[in-house]
Parts: structure tokens; C-alpha cells; sequence
């Protein structure tokens, strides 16, 4: 899975840091992030002292965001001008990449880390004033967290978690389309908690809106951050309970079915827990027996 980036380690503890020229500097502009891509070389995340020269002011708009490997990982927010200029032919070595570039671009532990910022610029793209007394929110320097000057609210990074369900019944596993979604493969059944819902009852809900069917047997299989739609995926393996009819919720999926292990085609990407569990299934990889009833 994209997050899986061992023997590379992710350290996101807070800490009140300021770059220096050999730190990571992911420039990021209206989903676009700026990467180094020289005409033989792999696209990588620039370091500070490649991106100086075409944004003097990287070092004071820069928000410190994690480590990997105990090497710090900034954001940099250009201003509109600063962004232009690096798409210009004088720099030829700097290039904006959109975030869906990053399901592939290698090393992995860069991709995982360049997503992981395009979350948390979202995020304090969205939450730039108050949404109590509309004063501009400023940094905390305490913890990953933007604080109101006025009214003292507080907005920590957001994060939407979803349910992620692989419908079993004997040897086979209920597969989906989504309408209107540019992944065109089989998907599991999968839906945000609404308020006041815990895990397993989304899963029960999400599966009766969308293919009408009931479910038992729900056990917990693994859990995944998904930075493309601000998500955190749990994913769940649960056993049809009765009547396997499938009544499609058409405004959501444009198909959906049973298929056996023999009819489920191989992922080209294993970066989603959705397509991890699929091979689980496919491959018998994961006892659906080991795990509690939850
Ligand atoms: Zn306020």
C-alpha cells in the first residue's frame, strides 16, 4: 500500500522547525506540486537549495511537515508570480506535477510523502480564516495546528474516515464501477462514517445503500491513510447474509457484481487497502477466519 514505505520511516511528530538549504521542499500550487525532473533523470522532490533561486523567498513561506529517515519534509506555499516563473523555460530542471502523478512515481516513500503534503496544503489552504469570527488563522507552535488569534479556535488537519468492504459469499466476492470517477476498475463497496455511526454499523449501512444486501461475519482486515481524498480507509471483509440479489444504487455505482476468484483480474497498482484486499481474496493471502467478529 502507498503508505507501506518500510525500511523508510515516517515520523510525523511536531515540531517547530526551520529549513535549511539540504531539506525537502515540496512547493505545492493549486494541487500541483513542483518536482525535479531533468530530461534523464527520474521526477524527485527538490531540496531547498535546487528551488532558491526561483523562489528567493522559499526559506519564510516554509511550514515544516514531517520527516522520513529523520530528513525534514517542507511545505512551501509560492506566491502566484513565483509559481509562473517556474514553469518558464529558465528553469527547465523544475516541473508541476498533478497530484494523481504520484500513485506511481518512484521511490514509493517520495510519492507517499509528496501525497501526504498535498493533504495537509488542502487542508490549510481551506482553513485560512476562522469559521467562527473570520479572523485569519495563524500557526500554532505547539502541535500541527492552525489556531485563531481572536477566538482561540483551533483546526488540526483534516482527515475523513471511510469504511472499505470486501462482500464475501463462498467463493466469491462482490466487485463494483463507480459512475463519474476516473478509476475505471473493480472497486469494493466503500462510504464515509456519517455522524454518530461506529465503523460497523457504516459498513452494514453503506452496503445496504449501495447494493441492497446484508451482511454478517464483519471482521476488521487493515486500515490505510488515502491522502488523494483526505481519508483514512478501514477496511473490513463481512459475509453476505441471505439473499444475494444485488439492487445497484445507480446514482453512485454503474455496476456491480459476483465474481470468482478465478474472475477477478490483477491489480496493475497495489497502492489502495481496496486492491490489497481483492488479492487477499483472490490468492486466500489472509485467513477471514483469523480475525474476532467485530
Ligand atoms: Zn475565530
Amino acid at each position: 500500500m502507498i503508505q507501506d514505505i518500510a525500511p523508510h520511516r515516517y515520523d510525523n511528530a511536531y515540531r517547530d522547525l526551520k529549513p535549511t538549504a539540504s531539506d525537502y521542499a515540496l512547493c505545492i500550487v493549486q494541487n500541483k506540486t513542483l518536482l525535479l525532473c531533468g530530461e534523464e533523470t527520474q521526477a524527485a522532490i527538490p531540496c531547498f537549495s535546487q528551488i532558491l533561486p526561483v523562489f528567493p523567498e522559499a526559506f519564510t513561506r516554509a511550514v515544516y511537515l514531517f520527516s522520513i529517515d529523520e530528513k525534514p519534509y517542507f511545505l512551501v506555499e509560492p506566491s502566484e508570480e513565483d509559481s509562473a516563473c517556474a514553469d518558464s523555460p529558465e528553469n527547465p530542471g523544475l516541473q508541476w506535477k498533478k497530484t494523481q502523478y504520484f500513485r506511481t512515481m518512484e521511490p514509493a516513500y517520495q510519492s507517499f510523502a509528496a501525497i501526504t503534503a498535498t493533504q495537509l496544503w488542502r487542508w490549510r489552504q481551506s482553513r485560512r480564516f476562522c469559521g467562527r469570527c473570520a479572523s485569519a488563522m495563524t500557526e500554532s507552535r505547539t502541535e500541527r495546528a492552525l489556531v485563531c488569534p481572536s477566538c482561540g479556535q483551533i483546526e488540526y488537519p483534516k482527515i475523513s474516515p471511510a469504511v472499505i468492504v470486501a462482500i464475501t459469499d463462498g467463493d466469491r466476492l462482490l466487485m463494483s464501477r463507480y459512475r463519474d470517477r476516473p478509476y475505471r476498475g473493480y472497486a469494493l463497496i466503500a462510504g464515509f462514517v456519517e455522524i454518530g455511526e461506529t465503523f460497523e454499523e457504516t459498513v452494514r449501512r453503506e452496503v445496504m445503500e449501495e447494493v441492497g444486501l446484508k451482511v454478517k461475519h464483519i471482521r476488521y482486515f487493515k486500515s490505510q491513510p488515502w491522502a488523494f481524498t483526505d481519508t483514512e480507509m478501514i477496511g473490513f471483509f463481512a459475509e453476505l447474509d441471505g439473499d444475494d440479489t444485488i439492487r445497484l444504487q445507480e446514482d453512485e455505482l454503474s455496476e456491480a457484481g459476483w465474481y470468482t476468484r478465478e474472475e477477478i483480474p490483477d491489480d496493475d497498482v497495489m497502492i489502495s487497502v481496496g486492491s490489497e484486499m481483492k488479492m487477499a481474496f483472490k490468492y486466500r493471502t489472509w485467513d477471514p477466519d483469523a480475525g474476532p467478529d467485530v
